[in-house]
C-alpha cells in the first residue's frame, strides 16, 4: 500500500534483472503504466550516456561494499522526451536467511535539481560583469583547443583586447560609467568573432581574449580588425583618448601558434606571452590597431 500511494516511483527488480514491481507514480514520470513496465530490463530506455554512471554507481553495491548506490540519470519517456531521474537502489533482503531477493529502485523527478545545478554550473564559467565566459572557462577551452590543433594539425589563434587609455576614462566619467562601457566592449567584440568554436572571455580588468580555434594568421588579423572596428563603431565618446580621435579604443595582439619540428615554446603559456607582448607593441605604437605575433610550438 506505501508503495501504491508513493509519490516516488517505486520498482522492484528481480534476480533476472527485469522490473517486476512497478509503482503507479510511473505513470506521472515516464508515461507507461507499470502493466507497460514490468517485465522489462533496467538498463531499457536508459540514455545511453549515462549507462557509465549507473554501472560505476552499483559496481561498489553490486560486490557488497555498499548497503545502496545513488545515481542521476536521464530515461526516456513514452513521448520521447528525456527526463532526468534520482534512482536510488537497495538490495531487498529475505529477513528470514538475508539473502537477496532482488533491488529495490525509487525513481524520483531530477529536473528541477539538474535544471539548478546546469544553472550554477554555467555561473560558475561565466564573468558577472559583462556575461562573458570567465578566465577559468577561458583556460581551459584554450588547453583543449591546443590539444584539438595538435590532432588536427592546424593553427590555433589568440587575440588580446585591451581597452585604450581605460584608467583615464574612469577619471573622466567615473567607475559606474567604466562598467557600462566595459559591457558595451563586451558585446562588440563578440559580436564580431562568432563563428563557431570562437570563444570571447574577460581575461582580466579590461581586458578580453578571444580564442580562434582553425585560424592561421592572416585570418586572425581580419578577425581582430573586425574587432577593432566593432568597438571604434560603438562611438562611445573617450575625450582623453586622443590617439582614438576622441572615442573609446581597444588595442589587440593578436597570436598564432602551429606546432613544428623544431618549436621550442610551451603551448598554451607561450600564446598567451606572445598575445600580450603583441598587445603591447600595438600600445606603443600609437594604441587604436592591431600587431601580430607567430609562434612555432613544441609538437
Ligand atoms: P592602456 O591604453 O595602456 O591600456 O591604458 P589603461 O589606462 O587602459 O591601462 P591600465 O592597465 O593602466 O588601466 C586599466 C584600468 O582599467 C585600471 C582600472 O581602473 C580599470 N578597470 C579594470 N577593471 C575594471 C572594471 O571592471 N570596471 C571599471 N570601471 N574599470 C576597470
Ligand atoms: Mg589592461
Ligand atoms: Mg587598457
Amino acid at each position: 500500500m506505501l508503495a501504491e500511494n508513493s509519490v516516488d516511483t517505486i520498482i522492484l527488480l528481480g534476480p533476472d534483472n527485469r522490473f517486476s514491481y512497478v509503482s503507479p507514480a510511473a505513470t506521472q514520470l515516464f508515461g507507461w503504466t507499470p502493466e507497460e513496465m514490468i517485465g522489462r530490463r533496467a538498463e531499457e530506455y536508459v540514455f545511453p550516456d549515462d549507462l557509465p554512471a549507473i554501472q560505476q554507481a552499483m559496481s561498489k553495491f553490486n560486490a557488497g561494499l555498499a548497503e545502496s548506490a545513488k545515481t542521476v540519470i536521464r530515461r526516456f519517456r513514452k513521448d520521447g522526451t528525456l527526463v532526468w531521474v534520482e534512482v536510488t537502489a537497495r538490495a531487498l533482503l529475505n529477513p528470514a536467511s538475508s539473502e537477496v531477493n532482488g533491488i529495490v529502485l525509487v525513481m524520483r523527478d531530477a529536473e528541477e535539481r539538474k535544471r539548478h545545478e546546469q544553472e550554477l554550473e554555467a555561473l560558475a564559467r561565466q564573468d558577472g560583469l559583462t556575461g562573458l565566459a570567465n578566465r577559468r572557462a577561458f583556460d581551459e577551452v584554450l588547453h583543449l583547443e591546443w590539444r584539438r590543433t595538435l590532432r588536427e594539425g592546424t593553427h590555433l589563434s589568440l587575440l588580446l583586447v585591451d581597452v585604450d587609455h581605460f584608467k583615464l576614462f574612469n577619471d573622466q566619467y567615473g567607475h559606474q560609467v567604466g562598467d557600462d562601457c566595459l559591457r558595451a566592449v563586451a558585446i562588440a567584440v563578440q559580436g564580431a568573432a562568432r563563428r563557431p568554436g570562437e570563444i570571447t572571455a574577460r581575461y582580466g580588468g579590461e581586458e578580453i581574449a578571444v580564442i580562434l580555434p582553425s585560424t592561421d594568421a592572416a585570418a586572425a588579423l581580419l578577425v581582430a580588425e573586425q574587432v577593432r572596428l566593432a568597438v571604434e563603431t560603438l562611438r562611445l565618446p573617450h575625450a582623453r583618448n586622443s590617439e582614438g580621435g576622441g572615442l573609446v579604443t581597444v588595442s589587440v595582439g593578436a597570436a598564432t601558434a602551429m606546432a613544428s619540428m623544431g618549436g621550442t615554446n610551451t603551448m598554451p603559456e607561450s600564446l598567451l606571452t606572445s598575445a600580450d607582448m603583441a598587445l603591447y607593441k600595438a600600445k606603443e605604437n600609437g594604441r587604436n590597431r592591431i600587431e601580430t605575433a607567430l609562434l612555432l610550438a613544441k609538437p
